[in-house]
């Protein structure tokens, strides 16, 4: 399996290990894969007899044909492990009637990000040796909280790869803090800068982009490489619990094989509902696209309306990983439907005017996949609290906004196929709102509302987040911005 730009009009021409390793194409583009590789029903059958980790590299081995399938299965096996999937990595929870809820959160942050970022590092890892790399490859990250943790837990003490974070000292919660800075591993560092997320981020691209640094780094055997959420390598991971999750629902006697089903997402970037239509190309009988947005509903108005317009009001959310008006990842949606030279189009203008409209054909086959709705910050903690009362079932604040839209959508269609709602964050992750939400009151702190949501409803703390306050603190360096290379190069012992 040969890979190629989104971009490019040109013969895909790249291995999967190459595209892991480099990340983004050259011009810009997204890597897609040059064709979709099938899942049979046979092949679904066989794997409902199989555990997460197996499931895995079955399906990863269709994707990374230069990987071994013994390769892919150590690997999966150790990324998908007990230890750090505690209760299973994907488990199906009943929600209510034929509605399951797909909790993607039971690894070693409480967030969803896991499920990619506990394989991808060790796909990388691979990469280097079998592009034949050796230099050790330093990643670099700047957070506003969760992602530096998800990145932290996944690249530590992974082979042939060192990570740095560095995030605001005062832009993210106590309980993001204290997360990080008790980090544990032998290749990690951590570092607080003095400035707000965008200093950070803007200081890691200015890091980047200096060929001096590049050329030290080399100098001592290093180059630099991100962790950036549109790497294929994040992407192909996340097709499998949607094929876990019909196993499940087919094992559980739920529906019969051939039979399909709906899956609702709580999108962001794109990445984790594109993960599904993938599925559904591969052949799993996935028949609605359900996507699920908050305040900042731009996926909402273009699967309405065929327009995508950035020109619009910025909101801080409850859900804040959902809180963005680029989605990097429908880029590669465009070209599945659209074709590499319309998406170099249309992601022109984006650049140039913030906007682009697809042509009414192209319009017509996303919404064949594809429906969008989205909950509003009064409509999310409402959602929170009902599904609480009436099903029992406390929900993060992201989920909530997906179990909205996939209430919506019901009740607008009357459809009756089982419904799977990706749960995407612990509602422990987002304790302070969902503690709001659930008892209507505000919690001590941050850090107090962890035992107080445990208290009110009688569930327990997920072990990522438990005992924070009494863990080894380890960083707690804080830098100014210009000083972020310096502290780059202290923690490589570099001159
Ligand atoms: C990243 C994230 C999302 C959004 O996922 P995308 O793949 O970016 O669409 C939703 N919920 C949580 C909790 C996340 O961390």
């Amino acid at each position: 399996m040969l890979y190629k730009s989104t971009r490019s009009q040109e013969k895909p021409s790249m291995s999967a290990a190459q595209i892991i390793k480099q990340g983004l194409a050259e011009d810009g583009g997204l890597f897609v894969p040059e064709s979709i590789p099938s899942l049979t029903q046979e092949e679904i059958q066989a794997l409902c007899k199989e555990t997460y980790p197996v499931r895995a590299a079955k399906i990863l081995a269709k994707f990374l044909t230069d990987y071994t399938y013994e390769e892919l299965l150590a690997d999966c096996t150790e990324a998908y492990d007990e230890k750090s999937f505690v209760g299973g990595a994907a488990p199906l929870v009943n929600l209510c009637g034929n509605c399951e809820v797909l909790e993607l959160w039971h690894g070693p942050t409480a967030a969803f990000k896991d499920m990619a970022l506990q394989i991808m590092p060790r796909l990388l890892s691979r990469a280097l040796v079998k592009t034949g790399e050796e230099r050790t490859a330093l990643i670099l990250v700047a957070t506003s909280g969760d992602t530096g943790k998800a990145a932290l837990e996944g690249y530590k003490d992974i082979d042939r790869v060192k990570i740095m974070v560095f995030y605001p000292v005062d832009g993210v919660s106590r309980v993001q803090k204290l997360q990080m800075a008790t980090q544990t591993g032998e290749n990690v560092n951590v570092c607080a800068i003095e400035g707000n997320f965008d200093d950070a981020q803007t200081g890691v691209k200015v890091i980047f982009g200096d060929e001096a640094m590049a050329q030290k780094l080399n100098e001592n055997g290093y180059f630099f490489s991100s962790a950036n959420s549109i790497n294929w390598g994040r992407l192909a991971p996340q097709i499998v619990y949607y094929v876990s999750a019909y196993c499940d629902l087919l094992n559980a006697g739920k529906c019969q094989l051939g039979d399909s089903f709906n899956v609702c997402v709580p999108t962001g970037n794109f990445g984790n509902i594109f993960a599904a239509y993938l599925a559904k190309l591969m052949g799993l009988p996935i028949d609605k696209l359900i996507c699920a947005s908050n305040s900042n509903n731009i996926l909402t108005d273009f699967l309405r309306t065929g327009t995508y317009d950035r020109n619009r009001d910025f909101y801080l959310t409850m859900s804040p990983s959902m809180d963005i008006l680029i989605s990097s990842n429908l880029e590669r949606l465009l070209y599945f439907v659209a074709g590499s030279e319309k998406t170099a189009e249309y992601m022109r203008a984006l650049n140039q005017t913030g906007c682009y409209s697809v042509a009414p054909e192209i319009f017509e086959k996303i919404s064949a996949d594809f429906i969008g709705y989205f909950a509003d910050e009064a409509a999310t903690a409402d959602t929170i609290r009902t599904t609480y009362q009436k099903h029992g079932y406390l929900a993060d604040t992201h989920t909530a906004v997906a179990i909205h839209a996939a209430e919506q959508y019901i009740t607008e269609t009357n459809d009756t196929r089982p419904m799977v709602i990706d749960s995407t964050a612990s509602p422990y992750k987002f304790a302070n709102n969902v503690y709001k939400a659930v008892t209507q009151k505000d919690a001590t702190s941050d850090l107090d509302a962890l035992d107080e949501l445990s208290a009110a409803t009688n569930t327990a703390i997920p072990y990522p987040l438990s005992g924070l306050a009494s863990r080894k603190v380890r960083f707690e360096r804080v830098v100014k911005r210009e000083d972020m290379a310096r502290a780059v190069l202290e923690y490589l012992d570099i001159q």
